[in-house]
């Protein structure tokens, strides 16, 4: 894997879930394992008929790959033409996808109460996270934030009229990194889902769909301790659920021994801070995509209010300080392991 593929939409490898232990016979398990968004995605199929599995995730590698390419914020595809189209203040012709996901965006940010900002990819140029290498050297200045942030770009200042999209400020850039590998992976699924293989993971670097079953068991997710190498906790799935993590761990720029997150809060132009991780389980990727990101923005004080905005009631946050905060319905379906028993636990 070479290093000009490794960043996608903002992420990297180690996010938030993992492992999965097998129950399903051998023979009707079957894996693939691509490097899209960024990171490995790794599916996994249960299903008795090997050709029609193979058959099938060709046309999902077709699928996602399209995406890949198309939702990529500083690579050419649609996504690049849109910005382009509105920084000379044209608009462009987007077809319904684009559209359906437009409307979610805004949305998604009005749900998080403006945490969830897709719109402001200038700042998250200016901070260095659009390219495929980690940034280097001085963050940016107050001013340059300063600036950025005084345009104010939202999602809410785009419109879709006649399939055609404009935006009322110059200055949006749109950003998927913290929404797309979840709108994807809900793509994936709906399409394995539609070629009646309905018993699925779609894992992609920690962050992952689930449908069905494994053979006469449920699926088994481990939550990655973001300080070790092991799980914090471990969940059944129930049906059709996508887990999905935010971290102020996972991609950063490191300068004169501080950290800068890649994740930045809209209000202040600042890279958060005071939580660690943030995992959201919900039944759609997009949403516990978006929810993970803006529940990092939102902070320990604010987390559970953002959390109740946004519809997601299971989440399990690590803040600064080590401690594992959860809503009660996180609470309830969550065995810890027994170091993670050993933190402060809030409720
Ligand atoms: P995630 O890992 O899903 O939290 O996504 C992080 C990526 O989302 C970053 O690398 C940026 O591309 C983008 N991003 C950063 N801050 C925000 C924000 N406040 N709202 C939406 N997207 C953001
Ligand atoms: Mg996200």
């Amino acid at each position: 894997m070479s290093v000009s593929r490794r960043q996608f939409l903002g992420h990297c490898l180690s996010a938030g879930a993992l492992a999965l232990t097998g129950c399903a016979a051998s023979t009707e398990v079957h894996r693939q394992r691509w490097y899209l968004f960024g990171t490995l995605v790794d599916v996994t199929v249960v299903h008795p008929d090997a050709p029609r599995v193979a058959d099938v995730l060709g046309r999902l590698s077709t699928r996602f790959g399209d995406l890949h390419r198309n939702l990529h914020a500083w690579k050419p595809g649609v996504l690049m033409d849109v910005n382009r189209a509105l920084a000379r203040e044209q608009g462009i012709a987007i077809d319904t996808g684009l559209q359906a996901l437009i409307a979610d965006l805004k949305d998604c940010h009005r749900a998080s109460l403006g945490a969830f900002n897709p719109a402001q990819g200038k700042l998250i140029g200016l901070w260095g996270f659009h390219g495929d290498a980690l940034p280097t050297g001085a963050p940016p200045s107050v001013r340059q934030i300063e600036q950025l942030l005084a345009d104010n770009p939202s999602p809410l200042d785009l419109h879709v009229a006649g399939g055609v999209l404009t935006s009322r400020n110059a200055q949006v850039q749109l950003d998927l990194g913290g929404y797309g590998k979840g709108y994807a992976l809900d793509l994936g699924m709906q399409l394995l889902r539609d070629a009646g293989m309905g018993n699925a993971v779609i894992n992609a670097g920690g962050d992952l769909n689930v449908a069905g079953r494994n053979g006469r068991a449920a699926w088994r997710i481990g939550i990655r301790d973001p300080r070790g190498a092991g799980a914090l906790a471990w969940l059944e799935t129930s049906g059709d659920e996508a887990i999905y993590t935010s971290g102020n761990y996972q991609r950063y720029l490191e300068y004169e021994g501080k950290r800068y997150a890649h994740i930045l809060d809209p209000r202040n132009g600042m890279p958060v801070q005071d939580i660690v991780s943030a995992t959201v389980i919900h039944r759609n990727g997009a949403r516990a995509d978006a929810a993970a990101t803006a529940l990092t923005v939102a902070g320990r004080r604010r987390w559970r209010a953002v959390a109740e905005t946004l519809g997601v009631a299971q989440v399990m946050v690590i803040n600064d300080a080590g401690h594992i905060e959860m809503t009660p319905a996180m609470a309830e379906r969550v065995s810890l392991s027994a170091a993670a028993r050993t933190r402060r636990i809030v409720v």
